[in-house]
């Protein structure tokens, strides 16, 4: 019996990185019964039934750390969004929501920006300002200029991570300079989009390292929160906490209320226009939402 983790499921079949090779796995009836289905991410007991062609079963699922839905898979330990600074012009309501959405599942974040070659120093300090501020680990890089890689890889070593962003950012031009066996396609999006539509997206590691693992998911354009209440929002800007105990109210949500610690410290420049922004965007569409 060996131990491995499944970075990838086709049609039935797992595929199982071990210190032998990928070993092409059948997950054994017994987790049909039960009603586990093994997951990407999943660290496994395997038998090896064959050695040289690497065949065998699973036949035990490690306790997970944790699941996450979208993409199915177990055992993430953070998440790393890339966005560019410039090119296409950034949507941080997307950037927040995703920060949300992520936090909602208790995956820690860290953002990755990137084209720093084709950006102004004002635009890199704005962000570092904005997300740093926050708490998030904030990396800025330029996949062009192979800049920045090397802390990439210090904050992807010994995890398992997974990779997101909206198309164009140069999330495939990163993902290949990480690791150039991926041998994903840049540049053309919408021939991307038209080839990703023709194919099922699995959920699937690559392994940088043994102990290192990536998944790439597609390339999002919008992204909707569920099951958060707005009065829960700013739980989620943890950079507020500090100036709420200014607010004149209790349950102020720093949208129209009189004096308010958080735009107080708006005006101030001590909280960040776009995280701000972001807040009343999200908390007004999440009121909505419960009012249907
Ligand atoms: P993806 O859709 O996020 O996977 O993005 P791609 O990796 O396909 O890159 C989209 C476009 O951005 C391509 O034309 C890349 O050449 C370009 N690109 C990627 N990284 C950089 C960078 O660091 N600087 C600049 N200026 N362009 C970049
Ligand atoms: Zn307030």
């Amino acid at each position: 019996m060996i131990k491995g983790k499944i970075i990838k499921g086709i049609a039935g079949f797992y595929y199982v990185y071990t210190t032998l090779g990928l070993v092409e796995c059948k997950a054994k009836g017994i987790f049909r019964k039960e009603g586990i289905k093994p997951l990407v991410g999943d660290d496994v007991e395997i038998e090896v039934i064959d050695e040289d062609l690497l065949k065998g079963n699973i036949v035990d699922i490690l306790d997970r750390k944790n699941t996450i839905i979208r993409p199915s898979s177990a055992n993430v330990d953070q998440a790393m969004i890339i966005f560019a600074i410039t090119h296409p012009v950034p949507n941080y309501n997307l950037l927040d929501r995703f920060l949300i959405s992520m936090g909602q599942q208790n995956i820690p974040c860290v953002i990755c920006f990137n084209k720093v070659d084709i950006a102004t120093p004002s635009e890199i300090e704005e962000l570092r300002n904005a997300y740093e501020g926050c708490g998030y680990r904030v990396l800025f890089v330029s996949a062009s200029l192979e800049e920045g890689l090397d802390d990439i890889r210090n904050e992807l070593k010994g995890k398992t991570t997974v990779v997101a962003g909206p198309s164009g950012v140069g999330k495939s031009s990163i993902v290949n300079a990480l690791y150039p066996e991926a041998n994903m396609e840049t540049g053309d999006i919408s021939k991307k989009i038209e080839r990703g539509k023709h194919t099922t997206r699995h959920a699937e590691l690559f392994a940088l390292s043994s102990d290192t693992f990536i998944m790439d998911t597609p390339g999002f354009t919008s992204l909707y929160l569920k099951d958060i209440e707005c009065t829960a929002l700013t739980g989620y800007y943890p950079e507020f906490t500090h100036y709420e105990p200014y607010c004149r109210f209790s349950l102020c949500s720093h949208i129209k209320e009189p004096d308010c610690g958080i735009k107080k410290a708006l005006s101030e420049g001590k909280i960040s226009n776009i995280r701000y922004e972001n807040y009343v965007e999200i908390y007004e569409e999440l009121k909505q939402a419960k009012k249907y």
